[in-house]
């Protein structure tokens, strides 16, 4: 039996098409390709999802990083504190806005932002902004964090680009803080376009009306008045979003069963799951497990594939081994080992039991 990594086939089924379809051909026929009624809607829904008192749809997910540290004006040259397990854009959103990025290491269980390692670089580093990641879908510790970054006055920015859905360890829903928090729509993710899109969610009505004009050029009623930059999201991804929100919550719920299912069926095999205490917290964007170390991992990865079981190897390197970050200053000892660690096994909201047992026994024949 094999088990796919994704899959876009049920997701888009036939009757999602025909709908998108009739959504495309009104599009083209009023002509109506940039901020739309479907972003209108998207945005007012995806707010009241993640409880914030504001949605706002831009380009991408970097992008929302961008303009989220641009709308916070940090002076240039300062440093941002950065998780050091994430995708690329994290550390790239911080030098592309001409700030330094500082690297926190993680929890070695969960890969998360390590609040005792952020005290130290905050002790030790002149620190205008930190951005925690809410990596594979788990909430990053926000109580310890929001804590110590508000008793010194330090912004944070939510890199929440995988986290739909997903919520804090105090039951509220990622986005609902009174931080800034980014999401990306690239397909992959648990809320997909069909190309590139992101939004920045804040309570803040203030920054919201920045973030309004940095997407759009720095115009307002009046003219331009900043250097903003074309980050609107088209339309038809909007489109999309709008109506993949419909089945978003049953979808959430179906990949909070299948890591329910992965628990039960890999208890006992020599692999380390995130602490199940996140089972009803987590997005599930991903399902990370951790091997022994690297040789084990990439030795299973290939078992698998071979099996025919969809795996990934996200991040097969912290961000502080990427080849430009390298003379980046910081803390990131137990994200290298993450990183050599860790495996993604197949999610997605269509896995059944039965394949999550494929997946399991496969593993354990592995291991024996
Ligand atoms: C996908 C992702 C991004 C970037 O989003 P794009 O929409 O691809 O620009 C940033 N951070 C994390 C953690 C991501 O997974």
């Amino acid at each position: 039996m094999s088990v796919p990594f994704y899959d876009f086939a049920k997701l888009h089924d036939s009757d999602f098409k025909k709908q998108i379809i009739q959504r495309i051909t009104d599009i083209v026929e009023n002509n109506s390709f940039v901020e739309g009624q479907f972003n209108t809607s998207f945005q007012k829904k995806f707010a009241e999802l993640t409880e914030s008192n504001h949605c706002l749809l831009v380009g991408n997910g970097t992008d929302a990083l961008e303009i989220s540290l641009q709308a916070l004006d940090i002076e240039k040259g300062s440093y941002v504190a950065i998780s050091s397990i994430s995708f690329f854009a994290t550390v790239e959103c911080v030098v592309n806005q001409g700030l330094t990025p500082v690297f926190v290491d993680v929890d070695s269980d969960t890969g998360l932002m390590c609040p005792d390692s952020l005290e130290r670089i905050l002790a030790k580093f002149q620190v205008k902004a930190v951005i925690p990641v809410h990596i594979y879908g788990l909430p990053s510790p926000m109580a310890q964090i929001n804590s110590i970054c508000q008793s010194r006055g330090i912004p944070v920015i939510e890199d929440a680009a995988q986290a739909h859905g997903g919520r804090y360890i105090d039951g509220s829903p990622i986005g609902s803080s009174n931080n800034l928090s980014c999401f990306s729509f690239y397909p992959t993710k648990n809320l997909g376009a069909f190309g590139d899109a992101g939004a920045i969610c804040t309570n803040s009505h203030e920054l919201a009306d920045k973030i309004i004009k940095i997407r759009n050029h720095g115009r307002s009623p009046e003219g331009h008045i900043l250097y903003g930059r074309n980050s609107r999201c088209d339309h038809f991804q909007a489109a999309v979003l709008d109506l993949k929100l419909e089945k978003f919550s049953m979808h959430h719920e179906q990949r909070k069963q299948v890591a329910s299912f992965y628990y039960k069926h890999l208890e006992g095999l020599p692999l380390r799951t995130p602490p199940q205490k996140y089972l009803d917290y987590s997005s599930w964007h991903l399902f990370p497990v951790q091997c022994t170390n690297g040789d084990e991992k990439y030795a299973l990865a290939e078992y698998l594939k071979k099996h025919d079981i969809g795996n990934a190897l996200f991040y097969e390197k912290a961000l502080s081994q990427e080849k430009p970050c390298t003379n980046i200053k910081g803390e990131f000892e137990r994200a290298n080992n993450f990183a050599l660690q860790t495996l993604c096994l197949p999610m997605n909201p269509f896995i059944t039991e039965d394949q999550v047992k494929e997946v399991a026994k496969v593993i354990k024949s592995f291991f024996t």
